[in-house]
């Protein structure tokens, strides 16, 4: 079916509360928001969101780029599209923010083929689940106090989560982040406790932290180390009890698969926007599933509830909601599952008025 239009835009959505990630000042969630409108009226949509505003513009003006390639053509042959794409913009990439700039275009022509079909995104690619496992990450950072990380705890306790993840930066000693998870476990005896390390540490930081870190009884730790030591990595993984997770970081197929070559993590995390879409999304992961890796998918539960719930080897989805104030949909947690979402495609609904309001260009 013909593309007869494509729409781009970009919103500033403020945050519903002012915090610190990854060292920087959080108080917007920047959308690239794409839709793709075909010759039946249908509308795929999708979209990129950051925190930080670097890049934000000319992102949006490369995708805005991309977008007008597909006008006019089948909007069923994503393998098509995608390859439009990428030779276009080859010469910025491969990876980086020419997959960036495709990622929410080939996320709404997901959307329109799950429309035209009347599915689901989920079931269009398998259906091999109704939810999957998931965890709550947003207003965990290791800036609170531990008075705030417990209320936190608290509410996403009442909103259905059995599983919650905090950050850690660089550290002096380890043992007051084990009191923070100790504390959080006396609150709550059946909460499990997951943990970001963002790439913070040295490999004898990695050895030491991660085997304290194992005693105190938490489920996984994400990038003790820098995500490309991939050597680093595998040495962890096969002297720690605690899964190694990472992977956010990856754009390309040849980079996880160095990663699943190397046999350098138990869980493989997927960026959808680094990846650059569905498209080598599902790549990727059916290249994880050949070697009996698990999958998580970075930030983006709406997209990766479908994407996760498809395949044999989803794992775990990231429960980070920085999109809800620019949708009606409420994503449903339950015993510690996030529901697949009912509708076709990605089941989506969005706040147009919401959307208007937070639009900049
Ligand atoms: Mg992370």
């Amino acid at each position: 079916m013909k593309i007869e239009s494509v729409q781009v835009d970009l919103l500033k959505v403020p945050a519903n509360m002012l915090y610190e990630a990854a060292g920087h000042s959080v108080s917007h969630n920047w959308h690239i928001l794409s839709r793709i409108v075909v010759a039946d009226g249908t509308e795929g949509i999708g979209w990129l969101v950051n925190t930080r505003p670097a890049f934000i513009y000319s992102l949006y003006e490369a995708t805005k780029e991309l977008g007008d390639l597909l006008v006019g053509e089948n909007v069923y042959k994503n393998e098509y599209l995608y390859g439009l794409m990428n030779s276009y913009g080859n010469w910025v990439g491969p990876g980086g923010f020419l997959n960036m700039a495709m990622s929410s275009l080939d996320i709404a022509v997901w959307d329109v083929k799950a429309k035209l079909a009347g599915q689901s995104v989920s079931n269009l690619l398998g259906g091999n689940s109704n939810s999957v496992n998931s965890y709550a990450s947003d207003r965990l950072w290791y800036s609170m106090p531990i008075e705030e990380l417990l209320e936190s705890a608290k509410q996403h306790v009442a909103a259905g989560h059995s599983r919650i993840k905090l950050r850690i930066g660089k550290v002096e000693n380890i043992s007051e982040q084990i009191n923070r998870i100790n504390r959080l476990k006396e609150a709550y005896e059946h909460l499990e406790i997951m943990l970001d390390a963002t790439e913070s540490w040295n490999s004898s930081e990695a050895r030491s932290f991660g085997e304290a870190l194992s005693k105190a009884g938490i489920i996984w730790l994400e990038d003790p180390i820098y995500h490309l030591d991939l050597k680093g990595l595998r040495v962890l993984k096969e002297n720690l009890s605690v899964p190694i997770a990472g992977g956010e970081h990856l754009y390309t197929f040849e980079s996880f698969r160095d990663t699943v070559d190397n046999s350098s993590l138990d869980v493989v995390i997927i960026d959808l926007s680094r990846v650059g879409g569905v498209t080598p999304w599902i790549k990727v992961a059916h290249m994880c599933e050949s070697a009996n890796i698990l999958l998580a998918g970075h930030v983006l539960p709406e997209f990766h509830v479908h994407l996760l719930s498809a395949v044999t080897n989803g794992y775990l989805v990231e429960d980070m909601p920085r999109s809800e104030n620019i949708i009606r949909t409420k994503l449903e947690i339950n015993q510690g599952n996030m529901m697949v979402p009912q509708g076709n495609g990605f089941g989506i609904e969005l706040d147009e008025d919401a959307c208007a309001r937070y639009k900049v260009s």
